[in-house]
């Protein structure tokens, strides 16, 4: 399995696609994806990552609010 990326020896994980309906490796430091056999089928578009990022700003807004309702909640007890 394709489990580390040949380019950078980065960890990649496994992403399922939709429009191909099959299961990619991805990279995050290179961009690409990989099918089983270690084949780069396609580097990442820059919609997705746009996607990507717009995703990850969202989780941490959204780590950010809960961390400070749970310290909220603390200071009343
Ligand atoms: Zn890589």
């Amino acid at each position: 399995m394709p489990l580390f990326c040949k380019q950078c020896d980065g960890r990649r994980l496994p992403i399922y696609q939709t429009t191909e309906k099959d299961t990619f490796w991805h990279c995050e430091k290179c961009g690409n994806f990989a099918d089983k056999d270690d084949v780069i089928i396609r580097e990442l578009t820059k919609t997705e990552i746009d996607e990507m990022n717009k995703k990850l700003d969202d989780f941490k807004k959204n780590v950010v609010l809960t961390g400070e309702k749970m310290s909220r909640r603390k200071g009343v007890n």
